[in-house]
């Protein structure tokens, strides 16, 4: 016969704080009686428990008498407001007061079935650490048999989930965050557009009004031009012809900005004609080698040249690339105009030997206003307006434009390209 105290190591095998204390519990005081008297069901389930590095849990009989393992200590909070170690041989619903509304019925549906349950990451909060913790699970309920094959019990395997679950919910925050943030950015980018139609008129209206008295001093200036050259006066001749130069470009500027406005409201229509192109161009080389010195004007024409397209504003396109190419450029280079066919396409191009545009600005040099940073170093005057109406006038035509780079300090090639309607 061994001694009393050591008799439960016949039934418990395992080692740790739950396996001693569940040796030591006075069961005989519980519905479930003295280990010795258990089902093997019961025993063997147990002893797995408390072998077990899983939080696990048993509910036994009709008052759901509670055993656990030392993995599940964690989950029924810290030493000083814990539920351990009094759960232990207590009433399922003693013990938990707070759900058992919630889980009682679980229970029953899994006695009833015998089916197992398994359930993901639900909500089921617990008083631990002296509160109503939010706390979340996935756990699985299994009927233990007793002696007679019927349900005498409960094995839950659980796992907390709060932290997953918190995670998650952030992200959710993060992401509904960032999703208002967005919406605020769109309103404001609505509320913005609104303002763009106000600047957009402001600009337009600015710009007529500047048209007026422009358009008179030039007509003042041409006068001007004729006396002074009949009286033979060259300082005032060579004086007007100056003021008429820096009138024609703000003339220039002005169009560009009425153009614009012109475009955002619809304005700017593509009038098609069929014209040669060898023409076009032979006309902007004839006008630039007449007003520009600075610089080696070289046009290249191809032999197919009729071109199905608004003369115009193509001529206004290849006079911008043209005009950039010796703002961009130094006095003394070449720039070299030439149109080629390229798979059923009429191909303009404008080659140059200035500063060349970075690799990030290629394609923001088509922007509305965008001027790249070797323009604005460079101090060199502008609004950032021409290549986006040439973009414009290009994708109206169902044409691409781009600009290609050569070495830095090699220059840049702006090109456009054409459908050939024949
Ligand atoms: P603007 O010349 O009035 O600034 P554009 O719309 O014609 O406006 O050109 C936009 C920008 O593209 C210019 O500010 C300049 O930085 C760059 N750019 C255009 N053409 C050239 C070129 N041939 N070489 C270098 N940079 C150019």
């Amino acid at each position: 016969m061994q001694p009393a105290t050591e008799q439960p190591y016949l039934y418990i095998f395992a080692k740790g704080e739950m396996a001693d204390r569940t040796r030591l519990f006075a069961w005989e005081d519980t519905p479930v009686g003295p280990i010795s008297s258990w089902p093997p069901s019961l025993l063997i389930t147990v002893n797995q428990i408390l072998d077990s590095s899983f939080p696990m849990f048993i509910w036994w009989g009709d008052d759901f008498i509670q055993f656990y393992n030392d993995a599940y200590l964690e989950i029924l909070g810290d030493d000083n407001d814990s539920k351990h170690p009094k759960a232990l041989g207590q009433k399922g619903e003693e013990c938990w007061q707070e759900i058992w509304g919630l889980i009682y019925p679980l229970l029953g549906q899994v006695l009833i079935t015998a089916q197992p349950l398994y359930l993901e990451d639900q909500l089921i909060p617990i008083y631990r650490k002296g509160i109503l913790d939010q706390v979340y699970w996935t756990f699985s309920y299994n009927i233990i048999r007793n002696n007679s094959g019927e349900a005498g019990g409960i094995l839950v395997i659980c796992s907390e989930t709060t932290k997953k679950m918190v995670f998650q919910q952030e992200i959710v925050n993060q992401l509904t965050d960032s999703n208002l943030r967005f919406e605020s950015l769109i309103n404001e980018a609505t509320v913005g557009k609104e303002e763009e139609q106000r600047k957009n008129d402001f600009i337009n209206m600015v710009s007529h009004e500047l048209k007026t008295p422009i358009t008179s001093l030039s007509a003042y200036l041409q006068l001007l031009e004729i006396k002074a050259k009949k009286k033979d006066d060259t300082f005032i001749s060579i004086a007007v012809e100056k003021a008429i130069i820096q009138v024609k470009k703000m003339t220039a500027l002005i169009n560009g900005f009425l153009n614009i406005s012109r475009l955002e409201s619809g304005k700017i229509q593509i009038d098609r004609e069929k014209f040669d192109m060898a023409v076009l161009l032979q006309e902007i080389e004839d006008e630039f080698t007449a007003t520009i010195s600075s610089h080696i004007i070289k046009v290249t024409t191809p032999c197919e040249n009729m071109v199905y397209a608004d003369r115009e504003k193509i001529s206004q396109v290849i006079n911008n690339f043209i005009t950039n190419a010796i703002k961009y450029s130094p006095a003394g280079t070449a720039v070299e105009v030439s149109c080629v066919m390229v798979d059923d396409m009429f191909q303009v191009s404008v080659k140059d030997e200035g500063t060349g545009i970075s690799d990030n600005e290629k394609d923001k040099v088509f922007e509305r206003f965008y001027r790249a940073a070797t323009a604005v170093s460079g101090l060199v005057s502008g609004f950032g307006i021409g290549l986006y109406l040439c973009a414009e006038i290009i994708q109206r035509h169902q044409g691409q434009i781009w600009v290609e780079n050569n070495l830095p300090g090699k220059g840049s090639v702006f090109y456009f390209r054409l459908p050939a309607y024949t």
